[in-house]
This record gives structure tokens, C-alpha cells and sequence, in this order.
């Protein structure tokens, strides 16, 4: 089952592409990667959009990301639409970890 890279939602295997941001939707689970490499939990994001935001000023910056929400499993076969409030996790690798942190804060104003 093809799923969206940003916000893990899963899809039928026609679609090609997320309903709900546009990515390019790729063919495994993040969580099936996430135990077997050093993907560290950067932030937790109120609603997709901001989590969204993160990630595309992330990937500009070269460094991958993973995004999963907690409606990961409910949302299968779904349309993608976000919940608002909805709790997204963002992940990047460890040796990213350091400036994309920085990079995020700066994003968001959160400087603390
Ligand atoms: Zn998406």
C-alpha cells in the first residue's frame, strides 16, 4: 500500500499521489524503517499543517524527514484530511538531528 511520506496516510494502490499536501506517495511505512536506523523524534506537531510547514522547510534544507500521526491506523482508506489539533511526530536521522532542530526553531519562533 502506497503511503504519504508527510503525513503517513495511507492509500488504495491507484493513487500515486497524497489527496491531502500533493506529495509523491512511496511504498513502505515509516514505522517499518523507524526500528532499524537512527531516526530520532524531532517534535510533536499540533494539526498537519504545521507539521507540514517543518518538514518541507526541513527537506529544503536536504535533510530527510518522516512524519506519523496517531490517526495513522484509523486513517487508512481515508481521504487524507486532517484533523484539526491532530498530533503529528516528525522524524530525522540522528546526525540531522542538531540542525533541524535549529532550523525549526526558527520556524516557529520557538527559541527555549
Ligand atoms: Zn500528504
Amino acid at each position: 500500500m502506497p503511503f504519504c511520506p508527510k503525513c503517513g496516510y495511507e492509500y488504495r494502490e491507484e493513487i500515486s499521489e497524497c489527496f491531502d499536501c500533493g506529495s509523491e506517495l512511496v511504498a513502505s511505512l515509516p514505522e517499518q524503517r523507524l526500528p532499524n536506523s537512527d531516526w530520532v523524534m524531532l517534535k510533536r506537531f499540533r494539526g498537519t499543517v504545521f507539521a507540514e510547514m517543518a518538514c518541507d522547510v526541513l527537506r529544503q534544507h536536504g535533510i530527510p524527514t518522516l512524519a506519523q500521526n496517531h490517526f495513522l491506523t484509523s486513517a487508512i482508506g481515508s481521504t487524507g484530511t486532517g484533523f484539526p489539533g491532530q498530533e503529528v511526530i516528525v522524524y530525522v536521522r540522528e546526525e540531522d538531528y542538531p540542525e533541524a532542530l535549529e532550523l525549526i526553531a526558527g520556524m516557529t519562533g520557538d527559541h527555549t
